[in-house]
């Protein structure tokens, strides 16, 4: 078993960085996320780590070996790439069973006729599909295994993609966007068969998405990537009620957080929309900040008073288990509120108060970063102006 450990690694192509600094630590055993938009660096960070390109600088270490600067066969880890890349006119076994033969038999071997006669390949040939059969049985592929890769589902395919990962018995599993060419249901699917997988095997895996509600779901830790730069590294509890920062509070959840124009009153009170709320850790200078209220940490309220935002309704989507309601506030803030399934929904045109729930709410500099969080004792407890 191994860890992986990137320091200060860079990467350019040309003048532009693609990735800048990036320094992270995956512990033996863990399942980790790379979330990032499209273009950020996330492939080009597995790739290094794989061995199948080089840092401009920087280390990389699996287990305890340094493997940057080191040809790619010796890095141990396995790749499986969004495409699969499964070859077309062998069987899903064959495929499972191609790295083995590549490490195992020489090239005379693997000749078709000279390899049979070949003393001692029979045996080695052996050892291979009892390897392949044991991995296979591992991903559920048993009866599969003679089957063409077209004649398989998306899901078998990728099935077939692990198998041949996982059957050289290495420590590190590398996926880049695994799930992204299946359809929808089938991707909720493999998530839970992945983490079961993870479960089962005890392997390290870096996973590659660009997907927040997969990596949230999937993994211990989640490393939110942007611009080539790592923003923030956590458990997904803690990247979505502690964002460091805008950039990663606004790309994490899936309808998007609140934010108000907000300023420091004296002691420690900030005002956003007339609402004040006390926080903790706010310098009474500061100018251009921003209050950030998740859609859920709102609750509906009977009438206006000081605690509470009003808002007039211009839009309800219902979802069943939930609804969402948008508001538009005096000075022409807008605010969305996730409405629980138990509420009246609010008719459009009305006006609507509601409320912050105990122990939410957060706060942005001008610069983005998070200065800020409502104080736990005064929770909720909005002071009237
Ligand atoms: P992601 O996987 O997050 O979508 P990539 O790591 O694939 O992002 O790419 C990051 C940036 O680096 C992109 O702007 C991409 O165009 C650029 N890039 C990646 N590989 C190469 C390459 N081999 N040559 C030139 N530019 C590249
Ligand atoms: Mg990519």
């Amino acid at each position: 078993m191994a860890g992986v450990a990137v320091t200060n690694v860079r990467k350019s192509f040309g003048a532009e960085p693609v990735l800048a600094d990036v320094s992270l630590d995956i512990r033996d055993g863990e399942f980790l996320s790379v979330l990032g938009p499209s273009g950020c660096g996330k492939s080009t960070l597995l790739k290094l780590i794989a061995g199948l390109d080089i840092a401009d600088s920087g280390e990389i270490r699996v287990g305890d070996r340094v493997v940057s600067g080191v040809d790619a066969r010796r890095h141990d880890v396995a790749m499986v790439f969004q495409s699969y890349a499964l070859y077309p006119h062998l069987s899903a076994g064959r495929n499972i069973a191609v790295p083995l033969e590549m490490q195992r038999l020489n090239g005379f071997r693997r000749l078709p006729l000279l390899g049979r006669l070949l003393p001692g390949t029979g045996r080695i040939r052996a050892g291979i599909r009892a390897d392949v059969e044991a991995t296979a049985a591992q991903v559920r592929l048993s009866h599969l295994l003679d089957r063409l890769p077209r004649q398989l589902s998306g899901g078998e395919r990728q099935r077939v993609a692990i198998a041949r990962a996982l059957v050289r018995r290495l420590s590190v599993l590398l996926m880049d966007e695994p799930l992204s060419n299946l359809d929808a249901q089938l991707r909720v699917a493999m998530r839970g068969e992945l983490a079961e997988l993870h479960r089962r095997t005890g392997l390290t895996i870096i996973f590659v998405t660009h997907d927040q509600a997969e990596a949230m779901s999937i993994s211990s830790r989640v490393a939110v990537m942007m611009k080539g730069r790592l923003q923030q590294v956590a458990e997904p509890r803690v990247l979505y009620d502690r964002p460091d920062n805008l950039a990663v509070a606004a790309f994490v959840g899936d309808t998007p957080i609140n934010l108000l124009p907000a300023r420091v009153l004296a002691g420690g009170t900030v005002e956003a929309a007339g609402v004040r709320l006390a926080f903790d850790g706010v310098p009474e200078t500061a100018a251009g900040l921003q209050m950030g209220i998740r859609p859920e940490w709102l609750r509906p309220a009977d009438a206006a008073a000081a605690d509470t935002w009003t808002g007039v309704v211009t839009g309800v989507e219902y979802f069943g288990a939930e609804a969402v309601v948008r508001l538009e506030l005096k000075g022409g803030h807008s605010m969305t509120v996730r409405w629980d399934g138990d509420w009246a929904l609010p008719a459009t045109g009305k006006a609507q108060p509601v409320r912050i729930k105990p122990g939410r709410g957060l706060l942005f500099a001008a610069s983005g970063d998070r200065i800020g969080e409502v104080r736990p004792a005064d929770a909720g407890l909005a002071v009237a102006i």
